[in-house]
C-alpha cells in the first residue's frame, strides 16, 4: 500500500477526536442530538486547524443513524456507505480550483436531486472566498432557498473576503489555533503508536514549527520519522533547515557588544551558505524574540520549550543586553521584510540594519535611547555605593585616574598647619558659617601615583569617596558649638565610605575614646546622616604611632581661653 502521509493517516474521524475547538465541537454535538440542523454552516480559522476535518465528521454525523453523543457511529448503514470515498452524497468541491460561475451552477443544478440512501445532502466548498463575484451571486440564491435535504459547509481562511450577503445567511464558526501544548501531545501519541523514538525537546520544536496548524506540524513529524534512531532537538533543527545556530549565536552576541566587524563577517559567512536574507532576518528576529521572553518573563524556560543546554546559552547571551536594546533590536531587524519589497539589494538592506542594531548610539529612537540611560544609571549606581564590577572599572579606571589621591596608611609625622580660622578666637567661630564653596583639606594630601593594577584603583576611588564625605563633616563640626576639641581631634583622622557606613580611622586609643565619648558620636552621627550615612564604625589605624592626648592638643593650640567639655 502506498505510503499515507500522518497528518491523512490521524485525521480524526469522530468529534472526540478533534483537538483544541472545544466550543465549536460541543455547539455541533448539541445541534445533532437536539436535531436543529442548520443549512449553511461557515467555517472560518487559519490552515491545520480542523476546519475541513470537522466538516466531514459533521457531513457523516447528520446523517448517522444512531450517532453516539452526536459523533458518527461508524457501524450503521449510513456510516459505512459514506465511508466509501466514492459516494455520491457528500460533496467536496475546491472553490481554489473550482472558481467559476460554472462550477457553482452544477451545484445548483444537482443539489435538487435528493440523496441516496441517506438523510443529508451535504457540501462542502473548501477555500469559498476563491469564488468569482458570479459564482458567488450564484451560490446565494442556492443559500436562500435551499431544499430540505440540502447542507452547505463552506470553509475559509479569509472570511472577509465574502460578500456580506453570503456571510448573513450562514451560520458561522471560528476555529482558533491549536495550542502548542495540544499539538506536541499530539505528536507524541502519533510517534508511539507508530513505534518512533523521541526527545521531549525535539517533539516540542516540531510542535512549535507548526505555528498552531496541526497539518503543518504533522508534515514535519513525517519528514522527521525516518531520521536517526532517536529524534533529537537536532535533527528537527536539521529537517526545518534551520540557520545553523551557533552562527546566528555568534551574530546576535557581536550585535550586543558592538563589534559591528564582527556582525558583517557572521552575516556573509550565513549569506553564503544559501540562506535568503530574508529567511535570514527571521531567523535572527526569532533568536531576538526569545531573548526577550527570557528578559521579561519568569517562566520563560516552558514557554521557550528549549534543551537545558541551549537554554543556558540563550540566557547568557541575554544578559548582554537590557530588554531596551533587545526590543529596539527587533524592530530594526524585522523593518528588513518591509524594505526588501523595495530593494533591489537585500545584502546592503541587511548590512545596514545589523550595524544600526550594533551601534545604539548612533540610534536617536526612544528604546535605543533608554538602553543607553540604563547603563549609565548602572555605572553610576555601582561608582556610588563603592561596590564596582570588573566591567566598570575598566571603563571607569581611565577616567579617574588622574583625580584618585592616595591616602597613606601610616600617620604622617608632619601636619601641615593650613587653617587660617585658627588664629581667631575659637568662641567667634562657632559664629561664622562655614563657606559653602570652601573644600576641605586633608591634613596631608599627596598626588597620586599611577594605580600599578586594577584593585589599587578600586580602593582608591572607595577612598576619594570617603574622604569628600569625611571632609563635609569635619567642615560642619568646625561650626557646631562645644565641639572644638572634637573638631581639632577629628582633623588629623582619615575615613572611608562602604555603602551606607562610615569607617573613622583614629591614630591612637585616646582618639577612639574622645570620638566614641559623651554626645560626640551622636553628633557625628547626625552630621554623618545629613550625607546619607546610616552607620559609624570607629577603628584604630594599624602601625598608628601618635600617643598624643587630643585634649591637651587643643589646649595647645588655643590657650586657656578652651573649655574643655565633660
Ligand atoms: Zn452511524
Amino acid at each position: 500500500m502506498a505510503y499515507l502521509a500522518l497528518y491523512r493517516r490521524f485525521r480524526p474521524t469522530d468529534f472526540k477526536s478533534v483537538i483544541g475547538q472545544d466550543t465549536i465541537v460541543k455547539t455541533l454535538t448539541n445541534q445533532i442530538i437536539q436535531d436543529k440542523i442548520g443549512h449553511a454552516y461557515l467555517f472560518c480559522g487559519a490552515r491545520g486547524t480542523g476546519k475541513t476535518s470537522l466538516a466531514k465528521i459533521f457531513a457523516r454525523a447528520v446523517n448517522c443513524t444512531s450517532p453516539i453523543d452526536g459523533s458518527p457511529c461508524g457501524k450503521c448503514d449510513a456510516c459505512k456507505m459514506l465511508a466509501d470515498p466514492s459516494n455520491v452524497d457528500i460533496i467536496e468541491m475546491d472553490a481554489a480550483s473550482n472558481n467559476k460561475v460554472e462550477n457553482v451552477r452544477e451545484i445548483r443544478e444537482n443539489v435538487q436531486y435528493p440523496p441516496v440512501g441517506v438523510r443529508y445532502k451535504v457540501y462542502v466548498i473548501d477555500e469559498v472566498h476563491m469564488l468569482t463575484t458570479e459564482a458567488f451571486n450564484a451560490l446565494l440564491k442556492t443559500l436562500e432557498e435551499p431544499p430540505k435535504h440540502a447542507i452547505f459547509i463552506l470553509a475559509t481562511t479569509e472570511p472577509h473576503k465574502l460578500p456580506a450577503t453570503i456571510l448573513s445567511r450562514c451560520m458561522r464558526f471560528d476555529f482558533k489555533l491549536i495550542s502548542l501544548q495540544e499539538i506536541t501531545a499530539l505528536i507524541k501519541s502519533v510517534y508511539d503508536e507508530i513505534g518512533k523514538a523521541y526527545e521531549e525537546e525535539a517533539v516540542k520544536l516540531i510542535a512549535k514549527s507548526g505555528e498552531g496548524s496541526v497539518r503543518d506540524a504533522l508534515s514535519v513529524a513525517d519528514l522527521c520519522v525516518s531520521v536517526g534512531d532517536k529524534l533529537t532537538y537536532n535533527d528537527v533543527l536539521a529537517v526545518l533547515g534551520a540557520t545553523d545556530l551557533n552562527k546566528i549565536d555568534g551574530l546576535v552576541k557581536s550585535m550586543f557588544l558592538g563589534e559591528t566587524g564582527k556582525v558583517l563577517g557572521y552575516s556573509d559567512e550565513l549569506c553564503s551558505l544559501g540562506k535568503s536574507v530574508g529567511l535570514l532576518s527571521k531567523d535572527v528576529v526569532n533568536h531576538l524574540r526569545d531573548l526577550a521572553i527570557i528578559k521579561t518573563c519568569k517562566n520563560a524556560k516552558d514557554i521557550l520549550a528549549l534543551p537545558d543546554d541551549r537554554f543556558v546559552v540563550m540566557s547568557e547571551l541575554a544578559n548582554l543586553a537590557d530588554e531596551h536594546r533587545i526590543l529596539r533590536s527587533i524592530e530594526i531587524i524585522s523593518e528588513i521584510e518591509n524594505q526588501l519589497r523595495y530593494s533591489t539589494q537585500p545584502r546592503a538592506v541587511l548590512e545596514t540594519a545589523l550595524i544600526k542594531a550594533s551601534m545604539p548610539e548612533i540610534d536617536y529612537n526612544i528604546d535605543a535611547l533608554l538602553a543607553r540611560i540604563k547603563t549609565l544609571e548602572e555605572e553610576i549606581n555601582s561608582l556610588k555605593s563603592g561596590v564596582i564590577g570588573q566591567k566598570t572599572v575598566e571603563k571607569v579606571v581611565e577616567r579617574v585616574v588622574e583625580k584618585v589621591v592616595e591616602v597613606p596608611a601610616q600617620k604622617v609625622t608632619e601636619p601641615v598647619k593650613e587653617e587660617p580660622v585658627m588664629e581667631k578666637d575659637p568662641k567667634e567661630l562657632s559664629l561664622v558659617p562655614p563657606p559653602e564653596d570652601e573644600e576641605f583639606i586633608p591634613p596631608v594630601v599627596q598626588k597620586a601615583k599611577e594605580p600599578k593594577n586594577i584593585a589599587t584603583a578600586v580602593s582608591n576611588t572607595i577612598t576619594v569617596d570617603g574622604k569628600r564625605c569625611w571632609g563635609g563633616i569635619v567642615r560642619r563640626l568646625r561650626t557646631t558649638p562645644n565641639k572644638t576639641i572634637l573638631w581639632v581631634a577629628c582633623q588629623e583622622m582619615t575615613a572611608s565610605v562602604e555603602g551606607s557606613t562610615l569607617t573613622i580611622y583614629a591614630s591612637a586609643e585616646n582618639e577612639k575614646k574622645l570620638l566614641l565619648q559623651n554626645d560626640n558620636f551622636e553628633t557625628l552621627l547626625s552630621i554623618a546622616k545629613g550625607f546619607g550615612i546610616e552607620n559609624i564604625k570607629v577603628e584604630i589605624r594599624s602601625g598608628s604611632v601618635s600617643q598624643e592626648d587630643p585634649i591637651e592638643k587643643a589646649k595647645a593650640f588655643f590657650g586657656d581661653t578652651l573649655k574643655v567639655e565633660k
